[in-house]
Formats: C-alpha cells, structure tokens, sequence
C-alpha cells in the first residue's frame, strides 16, 4: 500500500474520485497538507435534485477543511462537476464527503460538533484552531436540521424555567419534555412570561405536530403572582392543566407543588410526592 492509498482510506474516498496530487506546506504554521482529488475522467454523476444521472457540464473548483494529518491542518481540493440535468438544468454535484455549501468535511464537522457538545463554541474553535464564526454556522445547520425533525405529538408533560442570561435582565426561557429523560429539552427562546408561553404553544408545538390540549401538566418555576398570572393567561389547556411553582427548590424561593387544578391531590410532578 502507497502513500495514496493510505491518505485515501483514511478520506474514505471511493472510484470515481482518486487522489491525484499530494503537497505538505511547510511555509504556514501550522504546517498544511494538501490533497488534490479528481473525478476519473468520462464519470456521470447524480443531480442532486432528481438523482438522474448525467454527465458533466463543467467543473468549479472546491475546499473543504479535513481533520488534522497529525498536527498539521489538512484541505481536501477537487474540481467538483456541475451535471446538466434534461429535467433541473444545471447544477452543482454532491461529494460524498462533504454536505451542500459547507467549507469542512462531514468527519471535521463531526469531530467539531462532539467538542461543542461539551463546551462553549469559542473554546472549541481555539481547539481545532477555526474561527467561532465559521464554527457558529455549522453548528446552527445541524440545530435547525435537528429542531426541523422534531415531533411533539406525544409531548403531555411540560416544564418551564426562565433565566438570566449573562447579567442583568436578558431572560430565556427553557422549555423541556417531562417524561424525556433523554434529550429533553424542547424549545429555548429570548424573553420570560406569557410571550415565551405562546410563543411555544401557539407556534412552536403546533409546528411540530404538538397539540396543546393534550399537555396535561406543566411544571413551572415562578413566583407565586407569576404562577397566578400564568395559571390564568397560559395558552396551554385549562382543563386539566396545571399552573404552579416547581417541586424543585430554585434561587430561594420556596418549593411548591403544582396541583392539579381539578382539585385532587395527586401531585403530577416529578417529585413522586415529597413535595
Ligand atoms: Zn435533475
């Protein structure tokens, strides 16, 4: 096995694209590798519409960042064709190992969004030495990719928690499924009180096959005139709805269950009761 070989098995690329041309940069700190990728001549290749398979109208020029080749950054090149579709016209071709319209390979952004997953974007950016710009946007493609496949049709059990973002009177309010363990929050949005509560209910749970008559508890933690006020103008079903505090003590106020409001004593939170 080449050189080639080994810096193709470790791209993953298959025919038709081959490595053609390979340059280590010494001049740049750090040091950069360079790797040239063709498409065998006389290739057809899918419209990324219709999946038709067509030849190739022309050819653009493309980077993508790779994952480091040891300490040194690496950039994938190649001459990515454009197809001539009868159906679309023409188009630019998918590569197999990077998304539409993203400057990095899917294994770098794989790699970026597991440091992401555990620390702020901008340590994560000096660590794989990117601009927090240009991680931010991959970060917000796979979030929205995420959020668009969201299903809240099975969503019965709510909580709601608003705080300060940074300092000062910059609110969010978070939103989580109470029966999800895993993943559980649903939606994060700017701002406290009766907007953010509309704003999930009246939009976002409805665009995504929620329904807010069938949420049977919700769990806050607010002020006991917030929880009136809540209990009162809350969007989400009056019957048999729950508009309260949380069990869960939370900067010094006191723990309070949420009762249902038709006036049993079951406490429909997670605190089993000890509250
Ligand atoms: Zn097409």
């Amino acid at each position: 096995m080449d050189g080639n070989e080994i810096l193709l098995l470790g791209l993953g690329i298959q025919s038709p694209w081959e490595l053609v041309e390979q340059r280590l940069d010494t001049d740049k700190q750090p040091h950069e590798l360079h790797l040239q990728v063709k498409a065998e001549r006389g290739s057809r290749y899918a419209c990324p519409e219709c999946g038709e398979v067509c030849p190739a109208h022309d050819f653009q020029e493309k980077t993508w960042r790779h994952l480091n080749f040891f300490q040194h950054h690496c950039y994938i090149h190649a001459s990515v064709p454009r197809v001539k579709c009868p159906q679309h016209g023409v188009r630019l071709a998918e590569v197999p190992w990077a998304r539409k319209g993203s400057a990095f390979t899917l294994l770098f952004e794989q790699a970026a969004l597991a440091l992401v997953r555990e620390m702020p974007v901008s340590a994560a950016a000096r660590i794989i030495e990117e601009t927090d710009k240009r991680l931010w946007r991959v970060v917000e493609h796979y979030v929205a990719k995420a959020v668009a496949a969201l299903d809240l049709s099975s969503v019965k059990a709510v909580g709601l928690d608003e705080t300060a973002s940074k300092r000062g009177q910059n609110y969010v309010t978070v939103f989580i499924d109470m029966e999800r363990s895993d993943k559980p929050v649903l939606f994060v949005t700017p701002g406290h009180g009766k907007e953010t509560l509309e704003a999930f209910s009246c939009c976002f749970m409805k665009a995504h096959n929620g329904a807010p008559e069938r949420v049977l508890e919700v769990v806050c933690d607010m002020s006991a005139p917030s929880s009136r006020r809540f209990r009162d103008t809350s969007p989400m079903p009056k019957s048999p709805s729950i508009g309260s505090t949380s069990c869960r003590p939370s900067r010094g106020r006191s723990m309070r269950c949420a009762r249902p409001r038709d006036g049993s004593s079951r406490c429909p939170s997670t605190c089993a009761g000890r509250c």
